[in-house]
């Protein structure tokens, strides 16, 4: 007998297990949603990133979406937690009178969507902060952001799912090789185990959505892997207790990319990124450099990383790094994440394409693609979102 889904979910990372997560509490509780990974849950980006969950003022619409999003952790967090949330916020540093003008820009930005942020002396800027270079003069504060562990959230989203839909199938191992259509539908998902009919399939794999629509005999999605290098301090090393971020990390991170997502001599940037985690070791990142899917180290860039944490937060410098890997971000070549109907092909939906934020992101994602397959109003406007915007 053929096996059968009323969903199929493909991608167990942040992206999918938020899908999953929000689906299971919108639609009836015998509904059969079966999530499948070729890997573990969360053994690819979302198990090798940062978990800043970054509110950005930047637009109205940006900040709607992180905004909501946060909330979102906040409340999973209220209902339970697991997954070491702290509410640490976050100090954007200067080292530039160039950088140090952004400051107040960035505070007005907060301002202008309603919310607030405090730009810091450094007498106040030391009294938050004892553990940083006593040189530095100035910093915002924001404090809606948080820290999260991207890897045991995945797992609590799964549990509430279940408890909601107690038919829910959760099948790591298990590679998406095949789909089948009927006509301009999809009709099944071949796996490496064998076929399951469904009509309704999630495409929540990442850097490799585009690699599993074309199985679907979808044009390409323009998703490309965009690298970057992390390092982990040593338990109990860290000198500073919240997130901090250069502010240059808004024009590097969030501006669009200088190079071409299709080269692969991109030599590639950093803006620093230390983020203490509940055990005491610090996470340094992050470098942006496109390579298509080479994961190795590149020491140089890290190098300048770590050189720039120290700058900032010298005690950092007798911390021993105790790891460094390499994950791939999803970079959308419009810098915004794909949430909604593939119309090329009818039961096909996207939920990828998050690059950097793709952690802080993954709640409403989630949210906004059940309310969609479910078709109730969503939280915030998705049309900005609909991967349709790709198919004229
Ligand atoms: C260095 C670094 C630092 C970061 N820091 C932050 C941060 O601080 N805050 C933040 O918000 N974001 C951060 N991000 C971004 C964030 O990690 C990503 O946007 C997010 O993890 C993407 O999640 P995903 O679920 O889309 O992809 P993934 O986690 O990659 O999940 C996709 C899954 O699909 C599976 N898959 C692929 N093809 C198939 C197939 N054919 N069959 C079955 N399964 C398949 C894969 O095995 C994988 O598990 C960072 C990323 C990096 C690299």
């Amino acid at each position: 007998m053929v096996e059968t889904a009323d969903l199929v979910v493909v991608g167990g990372g942040i992206v999918g297990c938020s899908v999953v997560h929000q689906l299971a509490r919108l639609v009836p509780r015998e509904t059969r949603i079966v999530l499948l990974d070729r890997g573990p849950i969360a053994g690819a980006t979302s198990g090798s990133s940062m978990g800043h969950l970054m509110v950005t003022p930047d637009d109205p619409q940006s900040y709607a979406l992180t905004a909501a999003s946060v909330r979102l952790w906040r409340d999973l967090q209220a209902r339970g937690g697991g997954f070491d949330f702290q509410d640490t916020g976050a100090l954007y540093l200067a080292d530039t009178d160039e950088d140090a003008a952004l400051l107040p820009v960035l505070r007005d930005q907060f301002t202008a969507v309603g919310d607030r942020a405090e730009v810091l002396d450094g007498r106040a800027l030391r009294s938050l902060e004892p553990g940083l270079a006593e040189d530095l003069d100035a910093a915002l504060f924001y404090p809606g952001d948080a820290v999260v562990l991207p890897m045991p959230a995945c797992a609590v989203m799964l549990q509430e799912a279940r408890a909601c839909c107690p038919g829910l199938d959760v099948r790591p191992g298990c590679a998406v090789v095949g789909v089948d259509r009927d006509g301009d539908r999809i009709a099944a998902v071949r796996t490496e185990h064998g076929a399951i009919a469904t009509r309704t399939l999630v495409n929540a794999t990442g850097v490799w959505a585009p690699a599993l629509a074309e199985l679907c005999g979808a044009p390409r999605l323009p998703i490309f892997p965009r690298a970057g290098n992390l390092a982990v301090t040593a338990h109990w090393t860290t000198p500073v207790r919240t997130q901090l971020l250069e502010v240059s990390y808004l024009r590097f991170a969030h501006g669009a990319a200088a190079v071409d997502p299709t080269r692969t001599d991109d030599p590639g940037g950093h803006a620093v990124n230390v983020q203490p985690q509940s055990n005491g070791s610090c996470l340094i990142g992050s470098t942006r450099q496109f390579r298509g899917m080479d994961r190795t180290l590149n020491p140089q860039l890290l190098r300048r990383s770590l050189q720039r944490a120290i700058r900032y937060a010298p005690g950092l410098a007798a911390a021993p790094i105790v790891r460094t890997w390499v994950g791939l971000r999803p970079y959308a070549i419009d810098k915004h994440p794909l949430i909604g109907p593939w119309p090329p092909v009818r039961g096909l939906w996207i939920a990828a394409g998050h690059e950097g934020l793709g952690i802080t992101l993954g709640p409403i994602t989630g949210r906004l693609l059940a309310q969609q397959v479910v078709g109730v109003p969503c939280d915030v406007d998705p049309q900005p979102y609909l991967p349709a915007r790709f198919c004229a």
